[in-house]
């Protein structure tokens, strides 16, 4: 069930509530219960965020090699580590 109230939702418990008219980017009218932003706009920024934080990375990795490395199952732990560790210390992560 969509309410139509976010005082009325809130009190129902419900995430989303349809305040009954789109925002000023024309997306559909529903809206987070818990802070009133709308959810299309959220979800457009939360996309934008992500794909900033993976291009960031990716220009980090730049530059970095690949190889197969053959191991015991019982190092992968280690040897991850080891590789994180290394990784850290050139500002990857
Ligand atoms: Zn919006």
């Amino acid at each position: 069930m969509t309410f139509s109230s976010r005082s009325m939702a809130i009190a129902a418990g419900q995430i989303y509530y349809a305040s009954g008219k789109k925002c000023k980017y024309e997306h559909p009218d529903s809206r987070y219960t818990k802070s009133g932003v709308c959810v299309g706009c959220h979800k457009a920024r939360s996309k934008t965020k992500a794909e900033s934080v993976r291009k960031a990375f990716k220009d980090k990795c730049r530059g970095l090699k690949t190889m197969a490395v053959s191991f015991h199952p019982d190092d992968e732990q280690q040897i991850n580590g080891f590789i994180n560790a290394l990784l850290f210390d050139r500002g990857v992560y």
